[in-house]
């Protein structure tokens, strides 16, 4: 599809042995979108979410990037791909503890090679506020800070997309709704796709972003009817 950064098309999994997580999704993200997955625990938002990063493999239907079938590309040609055009964030900042916070934002620049005076880290921290703790390390920081450093080190790359799986899963709610106003902030100035996971619906609200809903492995933009 033009003018999509990935499409899913008819997208399943399967957990071995026999666990159905997806079912027959069809779905596209296009550049500068931002949206919400939104599902209980369990519910299989973390599969999609992987699968959309290219970082797991469907057992039906296809991932499709630049019209082509992603999956059918060698293994190098995805790789090189995810590290040009995506940035992940976890519910885990996943901080190198050895390194100062501005060490790991610039370090996927520094794995690919990227001459050093291109380095983007410090502007980044600035940007996400933490610009003065940037010779910090790790464990110097809140939770809230933390998820702040693994933003910035997603943006590192300036990636066309970014996905973030349960970012505030480890925060409280009044952080929670700070990560994502500075998500909404980021995604208006830097225009690029966004696609978060979370169970906490109370968000969406803060993450201005288009919701939908998996409901019995399938994808919906309609909220699941209550339970009577
Ligand atoms: P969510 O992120 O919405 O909590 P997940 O995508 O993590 O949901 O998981 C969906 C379902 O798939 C759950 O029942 C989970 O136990 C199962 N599952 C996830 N990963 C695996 C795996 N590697 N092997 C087997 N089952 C898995
Ligand atoms: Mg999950």
């Amino acid at each position: 599809m033009r003018d999509s950064l990935v499409t899913l098309v008819g997208v399943g999994k399967l957990y071995e042995p026999s666990v159905r997580v997806l079912s027959d999704i069809d779905w596209s993200v296009a550049p500068g979108e931002r949206c919400v997955v939104l599902g209980s625990s369990g519910s299989g938002k973390s599969t999609l979410l992987s699968i959309l990063g290219l970082l797991l493999r469907p057992s039906q239907g296809e991932v499709q990037v630049e019209g082509e079938n992603a999956w059918m590309w060698p293994e190098k040609k995805r790789a090189a791909w995810r590290t040009a055009k995506l940035g992940y964030v976890w519910q885990d900042a996943g901080l190198l503890p050895e390194l100062t916070v501005l060490e790991n934002v610039n370090l996927p620049l520094h794995i690919r090679g990227i001459p050093k005076k291109k380095w983007n880290g410090q502007n980044l921290l600035e940007r996400v506020g933490l610009g003065r703790r940037s010779h910090a390390h790790p464990s110097e920081l809140s939770g809230g800070e933390a998820q702040r450093a693994a933003i910035a080190r997603a943006l590192a790359g300036s990636p066309s997309l970014v996905i973030a799986d349960e970012p505030t899963g480890n925060l409280q709610q009044r952080q929670a709704e700070d990560i994502c106003r500075l998500l909404l902030e980021l995604q208006e100035e830097l225009k690029f796709g966004l696609v978060v996971a979370t169970h906490n619906e109370a968000l969406i609200k803060y993450l201005q972003a288009d919701p939908y809903w998996i409901i019995d492995g399938s994808l919906s933009s309609n909220p699941p009817e209550e339970a009577t």
